[in-house]
């Protein structure tokens, strides 16, 4: 069974850890970022509420911010603390190049984190399959 570090990391439901979050792989198409209304593998709901993944916005300004301090360090140690409009043009490209993966992850820390949805193995052998 997938530990719920694993489920978080390859953007799994939180119920069952089995079915997928985004309608399709990271890998296949960086950009969409579509999810499907429910579990395709336990049913779980991915709507909890109207507006729920609003609360995915406060974990994804924490890895843009993360993102900035990292990309900083790196330009000022590596690259001689060049002049500001360097550190603000690689800051934006970075955060506009990492979107998909921070918008994937934020979603699935959060829901899997505070979905208020537990783990539940059984759900698979019970549900339509
Ligand atoms: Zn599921």
């Amino acid at each position: 069974m997938p530990s719920q570090g694993e489920a978080i990391i390859k953007c799994k439901c939180p119920k069952c850890r089995e079915g997928d979050m985004f309608e399709t792989s990271m890998f296949r198409n960086y950009f969409n970022v579509k999810m499907p209304k429910e579990c395709p593998k336990c049913g779980q709901t991915y709507r909890p509420e109207p507006g729920f993944f609003f609360g995915a916005m406060y974990v994804s300004y924490g890895f843009s911010v993360a993102t900035m301090i990292t990309v900083g360090v790196i330009l000022y140690n590596f690259f001689g603390d060049p002049d500001m409009w360097v550190y603000m043009t690689t800051v934006i490209a970075t955060v506009a190049i990492l979107w998909p993966i921070q918008y994937r992850l934020s979603r699935s820390i959060f829901f899997n984190v505070f979905g208020g949805v537990d783990y539940d193995p059984s759900v698979m052998k019970s549900s339509k399959g």
